[in-house]
C-alpha cells in the first residue's frame, strides 16, 4: 500500500480478450431475467401468489440491478477510467470492479473511510482489488461531501484521474435509473405490485417508470431515514423530466441500516433460502423478502392479486 492510502492490484485487466469490443453486450447477460413462481403459505394463504423476478440470475459477476444499471454506464464510459464511491461493502464497488477485469476497463473506487487503508482489507474490497480495482480511501467527512465540484476535483486530482468517467456512489445516475426501466417493462402483465429492496432508489424510480399503467412498485428501503421518497423523487425528474408510475415505499423493514441484521431477520432469511432454494443476499434481499412477507401476513395485497419481489443479487460468492 502506498502512503496516500492507495492499494493496486497486480493483476490489472488486460487489454484483450473478446467482451471488450462489443462492450456490456458482449458478457451475454440473461435477459430478460427469469421469472418464477414460488408457493409460500404465507402468501398463498391470504390468495395472493407470489413471483420471483430472478435478476440475481443476469450474469455471475455484475449481479442483478447493478446489472441494469452500470451497463449503460460502462459503454458511455468509452474506454476511460470509470471511477466510483462506496462503502467497504458495497455490492456496487464490486459490481464495477468485476466489470473493469470483464470488460478490460480501469476502475477506480473511491472508499469511505480513511481508517480503512491501514487495516486488512474485507472480503468485498479484496475482491475488487483482485479484480483490479484501484481503491483510494477518503475520510468521512470528504465522502459526504463528495458531489460539491471542490471536493471531487481535489479527489480527481488526488488520484491523477481527471478524465475518468465518474459514476455517483450507488451507481444511479440518470443513465442508470432509466436502464431499471427494462425491469418494469420485463414484468408488464405479469404482476400487480412489484417490490424492490432500494439503498439510493435509483431502481426503484426507473422500475416504476417501466411499468405499465395500473403496475405498483413498492419500494422497501434497508437504511434508516425518512429521505429515500425526495430522493426517488429527484432522481425521476433528472432522468425523466418529471414523476413517473405508481410507486410507494414502506420504510418499516430497514433493521436499523445497511449491514445490520436481527436474530429474527436471520432466522427468517436461512428458512425461506431452504424452503424456496434461494441463495440469499442479506444486505437488501433478505430485508425486502422480510418486509414483504410481513405484509402478505398483514393481508395487505389483496386476495387475487400477484406480488413480484425482485431479486436484486446474489449472496458474496
Ligand atoms: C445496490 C443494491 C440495491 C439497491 O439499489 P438502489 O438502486 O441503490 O436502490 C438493492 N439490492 C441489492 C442486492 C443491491 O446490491
Amino acid at each position: 500500500m502506498s502512503d496516500n492510502g492507495e492499494v493496486t492490484s497486480s493483476n490489472r485487466p488486460g487489454s484483450h480478450g473478446s467482451p471488450e469490443a462489443s462492450g456490456p453486450a458482449g458478457l451475454r447477460p440473461r435477459l430478460p431475467s427469469p421469472l418464477q413462481e414460488v408457493a409460500d403459505g404465507r402468501f398463498a394463504r391470504h390468495g395472493v401468489r407470489l413471483l420471483l423476478k430472478r435478476d440475481d440470475l443476469i450474469h455471475p459477476e455484475l449481479v442483478g440491478n447493478k446489472w441494469r444499471k452500470l451497463a449503460p454506464n460502462l459503454t458511455a464510459a468509452a474506454g476511460r477510467t470509470v471511477l466510483t464511491f462506496g462503502g467497504a461493502y458495497s455490492n456496487h464497488l464490486r459490481a464495477t470492479a468485476a466489470a473493469g477485469r470483464l470488460l478490460g476497463l480501469p476502475t477506480l473506487g473511491v472508499v469511505r473511510g480513511q481508517e480503512l487503508a491501514d487495516r486488512p482489507l474485507n472480503p468485498s474490497l479484496a475482491r475488487c482489488a483482485a479484480d483490479g480495482m484501484r481503491l483510494h480511501f477518503v475520510d468521512r467527512s470528504t465522502y459526504r461531501r463528495k458531489t460539491e465540484p471542490g471536493t471531487l476535483a481535489g479527489i480527481l486530482r488526488a488520484t491523477g484521474a481527471e478524465d475518468a468517467f465518474v459514476v455517483p456512489e450507488g451507481g444511479s445516475n440518470s443513465l442508470a435509473v432509466r436502464g431499471c426501466r427494462d425491469l418494469g417493462q420485463e414484468l408488464a402483465g405479469h404482476a400487480d405490485v412489484v417490490a424492490v429492496a432500494c439503498g439510493t432508489g435509483g431502481t426503484l424510480a426507473g422500475l416504476a417508470a417501466g411499468l405499465p399503467p395500473g403496475g405498483r412498485a413498492l419500494g422497501i428501503p434497508v437504511l434508516r431515514g425518512g429521505f429515500l421518497g425526495e430522493d426517488v423523487q429527484a432522481l425521476q425528474r433528472r432522468a425523466f423530466g418529471g414523476p413517473r408510475g405508481d410507486w410507494s415505499l414502506d420504510e418499516r423493514f430497514h433493521c436499523g441500516g445497511y449491514a445490520r441484521t436481527t436474530p429474527g431477520l436471520d432466522r427468517f432469511a436461512e428458512d425461506f433460502e431452504q424452503r424456496h432454494a434461494l441463495p440469499m443476499e442479506r444486505l437488501y434481499v433478505a430485508k425486502m423478502l422480510y418486509g414483504l412477507v410481513a405484509l402478505a401476513e398483514e393481508g395487505a395485497f389483496p386476495r387475487g392479486s400477484t406480488v413480484a419481489a425482485v431479486i436484486t443479487g446474489a449472496p458474496l460468492g
